[in-house]
């Protein structure tokens, strides 16, 4: 039996272990573990592959939404139009700051947030649009922008799955007002550990996300505006400086895996991941649409296949988010798809090999 990872990040350390291990030990040498010049080029050369003038690190990819709410003026009263289709930091963020999440459905075959409903949901008191690029592949960013253009509200990219992704050419994240990246071990630029970034063109929200993040201060111990501790661990810093170089290499090995995976599963009774014209996927994850899910995971389970539900129940079931009170139904192409997409292994280091085997037992699964 094949010893199947869901996602392999040690076999991936292990192939550039003398230059991570290097890094680190240069910060352990330095003395200066927060903020300093490992944190300085990271974030010059990550604005760089971003194509953005400005890239600011924090502490995880959840502290870079509410930073970037926070540096919108997002609190009481407020609405932020979303998706409730992801993970729950998207929506978590917006309701600590006493704002409210708007939910707006998707589109069935990207998942994302379905840009012609926008429309309809904004209201006197919508503050932004939060749109994910979910599993990697782009939102359909052009009508987005004219929506939010037609009423002058800023958007704020969740790009926590997506860094690399790009909408016809460009990479998301630098195309709204702010994007927020997430660098959670198992995403396409992953750390040894929790980190986050802001990526904005403007200098003046630069400014003021950068003195949110270091307790809303520019001068030590005078404090203009309310701010978190929230900043890029040096050594974190000095690790993704190292795995930057390897970022766009790595999502061709996924590109690679995905097309493989296309093939095998094409004749099955299974919905593939699509790749709209207007999108470079990077697939941080590869997920199928498949009926009677329950049985297939079980049958998986079973087959020591490692599989996920990204994400099983909708953010407007949630009981943290009870006081929205969205009836079922509310969000039909999400409900649905809640119960039947089905991720599959995905990561850089995936073989031929072990794709043909989780594919077999897949086909054994939806039998
Ligand atoms: C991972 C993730 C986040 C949060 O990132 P952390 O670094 O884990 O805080 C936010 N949004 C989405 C869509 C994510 O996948």
């Amino acid at each position: 039996m094949m010893n199947i990872q869901m996602v392999d990040v040690v076999t991936q350390y292990k192939k550039i272990k003398p230059e991570i291990d290097a890094a680190v030990l240069r910060v352990l040498e330095s003395g200066h573990y927060i903020l300093g010049k490992e944190v300085t080029d990271f974030e010059m050369n990550v604005a760089k592959y971003f194509g953005v003038k400005h890239a600011i690190g924090c502490a995880s990819g959840t502290d870079a939404l509410q930073i970037a709410l926070m540096a919108l003026n997002i609190g009481p009263g407020d609405e932020v139009i979303t998706t409730p289709f992801t993970f729950v930091a998207t929506t978590e963020t917006i309701a600590l700051l006493g704002a409210k999440p708007v939910y707006v459905d998707i589109d069935p075959a990207t998942y994302n947030i379905d840009p012609a409903l926008i429309d309809a949901a904004i209201t006197k008191k919508t503050k932004a649009i939060l749109p994910v690029h979910l599993y990697g592949h782009s939102v359909d960013m052009d009508p987005l922008h004219e929506v939010a253009q037609k009423h002058n509200i800023p958007i704020i990219e969740d790009t926590a799955q997506a860094i690399g992704a790009k909408y016809k050419g460009k990479k998301v994240g630098g195309l709204g007002a702010i994007g927020c990246v997430s660098f959670y071990p198992s995403k396409n630029l992953g750390a040894f550990g929790d980190g986050g970034l802001l990526v904005t063109n403007d200098d003046t929200l630069a400014e003021k996300i950068r003195v949110i993040g270091n307790h809303g201060s520019r001068i030590r111990y005078t404090h203009e505006i309310l701010g978190v501790n929230s900043r890029l661990d040096a050594i974190q810093a000095a690790i993704l400086n190292v795995k930057l170089r390897y970022l766009d290499e790595w999502h061709e090995a996924r590109r690679t895996a995905a097309q493989r995976y296309n093939k095998l599963l094409g004749s099955m009774d299974a919905v593939c991941p699509v790749e709209a014209p207007y999108a470079y996927h990077i697939y941080h994850q590869y997920t199928v649409r498949v009926r009677q899910r329950e049985k297939i995971t079980k049958r998986l389970a079973e087959q020591k296949i490692p599989h996920a539900i990204y994400y099983p129940i909708p953010l407007h079931f949630q009981e943290a988010f009870r006081s929205a009170a969205y009836k079922p139904g509310s969000f039909p192409l999400t409900e649905r798809a809640a119960t039947e997409v089905l991720s599959l292994p995905m990561h850089t280091e995936l073989t031929e090999e072990e794709q043909h085997y989780i594919v077999e037992a897949f086909a054994k699964a939806i039998a």
